[in-house]
């Protein structure tokens, strides 16, 4: 294939406080909504989404999303909502709540609208959901005709959130430029259908750019329930740059690791997306040929987020080689990710496991010295 292809949403907002415009931005939009959000978020935000709503005469039916990204999920929601005459699904909360709304909307092929309360993923603008069976384990991408109708994301409802999630969709950001410029090199296609646009690269390359100047100060604000300069950079880092750069350069290694970890049972299941899609950068870096220098850029920002750089770390000390080979049949399975930057087997990806883990621990025992 050699065309280029751009995607994006028609509308992104980025501010504090700007759930109470909520209602101004979705009016043009429809005036009945399928609002998707759990109990914990609902509760945190109902009130102001009831109030800008009503003062533009928008009802709303509410659904409860249980927990999981999954076939079931999507269904069970998609009947409670069919003869509610819904005009357009909205979805409240972290990147598995925001993936089951534009899945209902592409059922009842109706617009979508994302409110993400926290930045942990770079799910909210693509034109694609990542479908999970309900033990959580990764199933397939499902793609849609479109991006969604608005993304609207309020910076100090995510300042408020736990860190742990920033921290996430900061790592879930920094495998963006890592895995769009091996597809720029290699000569892949893009989650967009596509080669990578200048556009695509461009943001992409920010993307990481800006996470390495901003992004422990963006943490920090986070830890002290602030809004900065410093979060609001990495916030759209998180979101805009990162969701448009996969989206339109493409994902490769870091992620077909990712979700090779799924195929494991056991404690790595209680990580977070980006806390695995952190440590499957790394083993996307050892696959590569990079200086020491280089590699320990990322261990050492990683570490001072808090995020995985070990086996250990990602609750897999004990695995066996056997174990981390599963990990590389499942990142190399026909379809994967990994075929876009890389001519790869699950041999090479099991050998780059092993040694992420090593080149971690030998940079720790460095800093112990
Ligand atoms: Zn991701």
């Amino acid at each position: 294939m050699s065309e280029r292809v751009f995607i994006s949403p028609a509308k992104y907002v980025q501010g504090k406080n700007v759930i109470d415009r909520l209602g101004t931005y979705v009016s043009p939009i429809g005036d009945v909504a399928l609002v998707i959000a759990d109990d914990v978020v609902w509760k945190i935000v109902e009130e102001r989404v009831h109030a800008s709503f009503s003062a533009e005469g928008i009802k709303i039916e509410k659904a409860d999303f249980s927990g999981e990204a999954s076939k079931h999920e999507v269904e069970r929601i998609a009947a409670q909502a069919k003869d509610a005459g819904v005009k357009f699904v909205m979805g409240v909360g972290g990147g598995k709540t925001l993936d089951t709304a534009k899945a209902v909307s592409d059922e009842f092929h109706l617009p979508v609208v994302i409110v993400p309360t926290i930045a942990s993923t770079d799910a909210p603008t693509s034109a694609l959901s990542v479908i999970y069976s309900d033990e959580g384990i990764f199933e397939s991408y499902r793609f849609y005709n479109k991006n969604p109708d608005l993304v609207l994301v309020d910076t100090k409802l995510i300042s408020e959130a736990p860190a742990r999630f920033f921290a996430s969709g900061i790592a879930d950001a920094l495998a963006t430029w890592v895995e769009v410029r091996s597809v720029i090199a290699f000569g892949g296609t893009t989650m967009a259908g596509g080669r990578p646009t200048i556009a695509a690269e461009a943001i992409a390359k920010r993307c990481e750019e800006v996470l390495f100047e901003h992004g422990r100060l963006a943490y920090e604000s986070v830890q002290a329930k602030v809004v900065t300069p410093a979060l609001e950079a990495v916030v759209e880092a998180n979101t805009l740059l990162s969701g448009l750069g996969f989206e339109s350069g493409g994902l490769a290694a870091a992620h077909a690791i990712h979700n090779g970890f799924t195929a494991l049972e056991g404690d790595i299941h209680h990580l977070t997306h980006g806390e695995k899609v952190a440590f499957g950068t790394l083993v996307q870096l050892a696959l590569e040929e990079h200086p020491q220098e280089e590699i320990e850029r990322y261990i050492s920002f990683y570490m001072d987020l808090g995020l995985p750089v070990t086996l250990e770390d990602v609750k897999l000390k004990d695995a066996s080689r056997e174990d981390i080979l599963k990990v590389g049949h499942a990142a190399t399975a026909e379809g994967e990710t990994i075929h876009s930057g890389f001519d790869v087997t699950a041999d090479e990806v099991a050998d780059a496991i092993i040694a992420a883990d090593r080149y971690s621990k030998a940079y720790q025992a460095k800093l112990k010295n």
